[in-house]
């Protein structure tokens, strides 16, 4: 195998993988390095979004969600279920990890379908030599090889951050790779943190059994969600049992080996303590730049560690991009990939561009809650007259018949063009529905345009159009 490339990609997570798949379809020779080593010792394409994050989140949220279903929801259908509704948790958690493995082992099939080189190892930058080419050192198992490319794509992404006071041991106190794979249901489960991470993994370990715990520092809840929304989300996720507890300052964290105890000052200053068999910390993610040699290439990264770039992920030094978690914006796997398509197509020479205030946000809880564009507040905020329409679930007869009621659509538009400004949804189905918005909304569509379009019935997408005909207050079923 030659060791001079046209494009090196750094990482084979949602952002690297897609941007060399991208950049060999365009005709570029191209060497995809990654490191991630799964837990049968294989290394294995995929990332944080693959390996540990998105998919096996979503499988457990599935799994957990039907069990849940089974036992205590089938009745209204009725339904009734003679005998026991059992965990086979090693069953569930197996069933992740074959969802996974055929993920990633997809991935190796479409690197060799579009021969893409894939160097097993961990890559680092060793010169940018005269000709501006980059050269870069792959140590993996066996000697170290030296590769070489005009143009350099870092997207190593992101790991879980920890606290210098918790240290993670993935069995007691875990992070985001230790609370997929818990051994056994913990009785009391304590997590640290109720961003998208914390809601969902306490929303498995609480569907499964677990008396959930949520610790946040923040005072508000959800803060970077419309405030209906996040008032939608609290009703439902405390009333099915998530215990969440806002403003709290956590201080010491003893743990021991059948549990831990987590000492903290709630939001009116009591000093308090909450015992639990498990922890998981999730407090945000740190971009991974550590050992990637950018010192030897002269690039530095800013403050939050993160590789500084422009509208393109063009940064500092020319040809040298960056993609993904490891730069500015939403730490999201759909985010990473438009930016590894949108990078690849500039090295072609074309012209492609993003809309990141198209980029949508779902967290996959029950209901689910997804947005995209402003929300009331940032329109507020900026001072923008706006008009909002709101149709609910409980008024739609599929989501009556699918047992499915909970939540809105709730849509904004400007005040005087009526061009869709932001779209925010709580429903079972909102990740499949918001996409209907970010179209609308890529193509500055105004909320009549959404009004006017015949939607199939009976379906929830028609609950998107009724919160379109209420943005002018004549929504047809309400
Ligand atoms: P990553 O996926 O982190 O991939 C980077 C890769 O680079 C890694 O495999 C790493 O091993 C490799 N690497 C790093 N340094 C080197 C080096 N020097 N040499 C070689 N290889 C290197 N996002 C969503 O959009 N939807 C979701 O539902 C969702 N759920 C999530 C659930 C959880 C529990 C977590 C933790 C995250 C979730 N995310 C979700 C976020 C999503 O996983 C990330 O935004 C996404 O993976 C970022 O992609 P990336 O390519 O930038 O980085």
């Amino acid at each position: 195998m030659s060791n001079q490339f046209d494009v090196i990609v750094i990482g084979g997570g949602p952002g690297g993988y897609i941007a060399a798949i991208r950049a060999a379809q365009l005709g570029k020779s191209v060497a995809c390095v990654e490191k991630w080593k799964s837990p049968n010792g294989e290394v294995a394409l995929g990332g944080t979004c693959l390996n540990v994050g998105c998919i096996p989140s979503k499988a457990l949220l599935a799994s957990s969600e039907t069990l849940e279903h089974t036992a205590h929801h089938l009745a209204e259908h009725g339904i009734e279920v003679k005998g026991e509704v059992a965990l086979d948790l090693a069953k569930m958690l197996s069933r992740k990890d074959t969802i996974v493995s055929k993920m990633t082992k997809g991935i190796e099939f479409l690197f060799r379908k579009n021969k893409v080189n894939w160097f097993k190892g961990h890559a680092k930058f060793t010169a940018r030599k005269s000709d501006g080419t980059y050269q870069l050192e792959v140590s993996g198992e066996g000697a170290a090889q030296t590769i070489t490319a005009q143009h350099v794509i870092i997207a190593t992404g992101s790991k879980a951050r920890h606290l210098p006071q918790i240290p993670v041991d993935n069995r007691i106190v875990a992070d985001n790779e230790g609370a997929l794979s818990f051994d056994s249901v913990p009785k009391k489960l304590a997590v640290i943190g109720a961003g998208v991470i914390g809601l969902e993994l306490g929303s498995v370990w609480r569907r499964l059994g677990a008396q959930v715990t949520v610790l946040e520092a923040s005072s508000g809840f959800l803060a970077a969600a419309d405030e209906g929304v996040s008032k939608e989300a609290w009703k439902h996720l405390t009333k099915q049992g998530l215990e969440i507890h806002l403003g709290v300052k956590i201080g010491a964290v003893t743990t021991t080996q059948q549990g831990v105890s987590i000492a903290y000052t709630d939001k009116d200053g009591k000093a308090q303590t909450l015992a639990a068999d498990r922890l998981i910390v999730s407090v945000g993610r740190v971009p991974n730049t550590d050992g990637l040699g950018l010192e030897n290439i002269g690039l530095a990264v800013n403050e939050r560690g993160m590789i500084d770039v422009d509208d393109h992920c063009h940064t500092k030094l020319p040809n040298l991009y960056a993609i993904g978690d490891v730069v500015r914006g939403p730490m999201l796997a759909h985010k990473a990939e438009d930016e590894g398509v949108m990078v690849a197509e500039v090295i072609d020479g074309q012209k492609p561009h993003i809309d990141y205030n198209c980029i949508p946000w779902v967290i996959y809880t029950s209901p689910e809650i997804a947005w995209v564009g402003k929300t009331e507040q940032q329109l507020k905020q900026e001072g923008r007259a706006y008009k909002a329409g709101q149709f609910p679930f409980a008024a739609n007869g599929r989501a009556l018949g699918m047992a499915k009621a909970e939540g809105f659509v709730k849509m904004l538009a400007d005040a005087t063009t009526d061009e869709i400004l932001g779209v925010h949804i709580v429903a079972s189905a909102a990740s499949d529905l918001i996409a209907e918005a970010v179209v609308a909304m890529e193509f500055k569509a105004a909320s009549e345009d959404i009004g006017r379009i015949c939607h199939p019935h009976p379906s929830l997408s028609e609950v998107m159009r009724e919160a379109a005909l209420a943005v002018e207050k004549r929504a047809l079923n309400m």
